[in-house]
């Protein structure tokens, strides 16, 4: 059996890097020899959780349950095509959505697989990217235009992400936008709502280590340090307070922050991931008719974010922070982030240590 190195997740800060039998293609998938792939928060919590990775019971779509080889962000090039799938050959540079779904549930059938009701995740529910192969859905994979590098490719994941939260809440275009937490989710909802001709885009985090960044997107910095972030709205939108905020954080202070800065009609979109149950006082909500979104992963937003990439709209080089092979993942990687977590705003791993193409 041909055997292949991968990082395996057993439990709570336990991942090792070891080899495992290489994937086949199953009828309607492809295999992907992975160039690179990219840290997400969720493969943060879950190294330290689990969150979502099945321990104890199989997961309901895939029966699957640790130990499972992390990571969802990858792109790479297509080894081996399985039976039934047409359009994609050997050779295809390719990125993928990695969203597992029933395919038979109102949700599928209409389009909107990121909301099945058996969803699952490649790298939290199945074997996974951080590998030197992967297999996929080929329902689910992009091709890579030939002018964008693969080292662009691996971040338009979370990009897409930002794509699709806009589009949940009907645009932004011409409002004032509101953005809590600097992180990638963040700056991909500032990507997102820029190019949705946002009217201003004001970005909020602590410390000044993104003032930099945010500006040079186009987008307003605030530093919560310094200051109240409702009173700096309130400034900042000439009294107007905001059209919506996106929360990108997770956290109980960052949601508060962000109901505190709505004007009446507002809409507020929730992006985070909250390892603490957070408490919303719906008669906020209520009071002015402000609105409450949530949004989930995306569908074929990865298309957009290449094609912006394509389209010279968005540099993504200062956005990669940190690179790291399969075999520094842990030390450089994941560690790293525990401990200087706000320093990043994407990690990505050379898997074949190749360097950039
Ligand atoms: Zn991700
Ligand atoms: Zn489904």
């Amino acid at each position: 059996m041909f055997s292949v190195k991968a990082a395996v997740w057993y439990g709570h800060r336990d991942v090792r890097v070891e080899e495992t039998s290489r994937p086949s293609a199953s009828p309607g998938h492809v295999v992907v020899e992975v160039r690179y792939a990219g840290i997400c928060g969720t493969d943060r919590h879950e190294y330290v959780g689990p969150v979502f990775i099945p321990t104890a019971r199989p997961h309901r779509l895939t029966g699957k349950t640790a130990p499972l080889i992390i990571g969802h962000e990858f792109c790479g090039v297509i080894s081996e095509v399985g039976d039934g799938v047409t359009g994609w050959h050997t050779g295809d540079r390719v990125t993928a959505n990695g969203t597992l779904s029933c395919g038979k549930c109102e949700a599928c059938l209409s389009g909107r697989y990121n909301v099945c009701e058996k969803l699952g995740f490649l790298g939290v529910n199945l074997n996974g990217a951080f590998a030197e192969y992967v297999e996929v859905e080929a329902a689910r994979l992009f091709r890579i235009p030939d002018s964008v590098p693969m080292r662009d490719a691996v971040l338009t994941e979370p990009l897409a992400c930002g794509i699709h939260a806009t589009k949940l809440m009907g645009g932004v275009g011409g409002q004032d936008v509101v953005i809590v937490g600097p992180g990638i989710i963040g700056i991909g909802a500032l990507l997102a709502a820029r190019h949705d001709e946002a009217r201003g885009i004001l970005v909020i985090g602590v410390g000044d280590l993104r003032r930099e960044l945010v500006e040079s997107l186009g987008g307003s910095y605030f530093d919560l340090g310094v200051g109240d972030p409702s009173q700096a709205v309130r400034e900042w939108s000439h009294g107007r307070m905001a059209d919506a905020a996106y929360e990108c954080v997770g956290s109980q202070a960052a949601l508060d922050s962000c109901v505190s800065m709505l004007k009446p009609g507002g809409k507020l979109m929730v992006m985070g991931v909250f390892e603490h149950p957070p408490t919303l006082r719906m008669n906020d909500f209520q009071e002015g008719e402000r609105r409450l979104f949530t949004s989930q992963a995306h569908t074929s937003e990865i298309q957009e974010a290449l094609d912006r990439i394509e389209a010279g709209e968005i540099d993504v080089g200062p956005l990669i922070t940190r690179e790291v092979t399969l075999d520094t993942l842990v030390k450089d990687g994941l560690e790293e982030l525990m401990r200087n977590g706000e320093r990043h705003i994407k990690v990505i791993i050379d898997i074949q240590e190749k360097g950039a193409d």
